[in-house]
């Protein structure tokens, strides 16, 4: 690959961002961690991550929401399958609702642990 800028001199690295070829005169920031062609490229690299960033943060808090759900969902199938035990004397109803409680439990507690992992 040429660099995009000088026809006859070989690329030795690729923009980050639009991919051209960058000679070692044309490589912006030579010192930053990325390769770039101008400092509009820097920008737009930058500003792209930042919205991964927001959206990694968006995906724990989803993460924190759905533990909850899960919870609450574990909650209420563990009542149910109390107040089955209770006053419906059906096997199969109790062991349901207690094997629902068990999976939402199961489920919050991977999600709760997915948003601590990726949160700190
Ligand atoms: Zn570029
Ligand atoms: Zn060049």
């Amino acid at each position: 690959m040429k660099c995009f800028h000088h026809n006859s001199t070989e690329a030795v690295a690729v923009c980050m961002y639009c991919g051209r070829g960058l000679c070692p005169a044309c490589i912006a920031f030579p010192t930053a961690r990325r390769m770039v062609c101008s400092s509009a490229c820097q920008t737009a690299l930058e500003r792209d991550e930042r919205t991964l960033l927001l959206l990694l943060d968006k995906s724990v808090q989803n993460a924190r929401a759905s533990a909850f759900y899960f919870y609450l969902c574990g909650g209420l199938s563990a009542a149910a399958a109390v107040a089955a035990w209770f006053m419906l004397p059906s096997p199969f109803l109790i062991y349901f609702t207690a094997g629902c409680a068990l999976v939402c439990f199961a489920a919050g507690f991977w999600y709760g642990r997915g948003a601590r992992q990726s949160g700190t």
